[in-house]
């Protein structure tokens, strides 16, 4: 983003990997001076990258989910990771819901029914309802309880499940998934990425969701298996599904481009102007905290400021 440049330039000397021509040139010249990174997007910070800058300290991410950094590697080097947290959680609850509504009520397939004429010819079939609906929400952190305030502001029961209950909340806790899944008709997918969630939304999950049952999903592409998804939806084991993230991003499986009972969206939970410039905003204002001896402005769990 120009304005993560922009800002970067005016305290920083910055290079951009992507643009470098000759990468193993570049770390051997210029990576033993690199102190900081700014990641996100495609731009991964893995293991190998992090071993490639001896002089490393911040690694500031683009974005509340931070799956494409290695920060075990990163806090075996005594390397600060921070994220974007709190500046995109509106939005993308935001999103969340504009996703749930689209796919219950078929929203983007009824405008393609009228843009082709077909108003003209019969009305639009009735669709499934929002109403009386139980929402099972899979991770309710920062954007879970965002999603619930909304949900509950539509008058529907709410559930969640995480590592652990929480307390203050008065939404019903359960301890296993699988169990959730049974009890809701919709299941609002918002924990993060990595091994710990990798695939917890399976074939069975999916089957206990039941043929009613609507799957949202605004956290990350690996939490449920897509394959066993795919499959889901195929044999109407489940009635629809939101999907705002996916496995392999940016590619996205024909079988789901194909079902006409689906919603996609090319994950664009934060993807205002607005939000997207907060987001920047608070990656700049990370990395000159730090390099201005004030520490890190939000560091991530992993590596905790100050260090214990
Ligand atoms: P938080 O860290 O505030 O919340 C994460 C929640 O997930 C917590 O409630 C946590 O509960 C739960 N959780 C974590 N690990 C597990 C696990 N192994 N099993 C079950 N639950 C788990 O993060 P945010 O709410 O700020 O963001 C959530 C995620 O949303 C991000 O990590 C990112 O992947 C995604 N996101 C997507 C965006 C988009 O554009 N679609 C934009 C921004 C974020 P507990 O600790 O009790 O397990």
């Amino acid at each position: 983003m120009p304005l993560i440049e922009d800002g970067l330039t005016q305290h920083f000397t910055l290079h951009k990997l992507a643009q470098v021509a000759d990468e193993s040139a570049f770390f051997r010249e210029v990576g033993p001076r690199i102190r900081g990174v700014a990641a996100g997007g495609a731009g991964k910070a893995d293991r190998a990258l992090i071993e490639k800058l001896p002089a490393l300290e911040i690694i500031a991410n683009f974005g509340v989910g931070y799956d494409g950094i290695d920060v075990k590697a990163a806090a075996e080097r005594g390397v600060i990771v921070t994220n974007t947290p709190d500046v995109l959680t509106d939005e993308v609850a935001d999103l969340a819901l504009g996703l749930l509504l689209a796919t219950v009520r078929q929203i983007p397939q009824v405008d393609r029914y009228l843009r082709a004429g077909k108003w003209l010819e019969k009305p639009y079939p009735l669709t499934a309802t929002l109403r009386e609906r139980k929402v099972g929400i899979l991770g309710l952190g920062r954007i879970g309880k965002a999603i619930a305030e909304r949900c509950a502001a539509f008058g529907l029961d709410i559930a969640y499940h995480g590592r652990s209950r929480q307390a203050d909340v008065p939404y019903r806790y359960y301890d296993n998934l699988l169990a959730m899944a049974r009890d809701v008709d919709v299941l609002m997918v918002v924990a993060p990425g990595g091994a710990a969630t990798h695939h917890i939304v399976n074939a069975d999950v999916l089957t206990a969701l039941g043929p009613d049952g609507i799957l949202i999903n605004v956290g990350r592409g690996s939490v449920v298996d897509e394959k066993a998804l795919i499959a889901a939806l195929r044999d109407r084991k489940i009635l629809t599904a939101g999907l705002d993230v996916f496995e392999d991003e940016p590619r996205v499986p024909a079988e789901l481009i194909a079902m006409d009972h689906v919603v996609l969206l090319p994950h664009v939970g934060s993807a205002s102007v607005y939000t997207r410039n907060a987001m920047g905003r608070l990656v700049v204002d990370n990395l000159v905290s730090w390099f201005e001896g004030k520490g890190p402005k939000t560091p991530v769990a992993e590596t905790p400021w100050p260090r214990k």
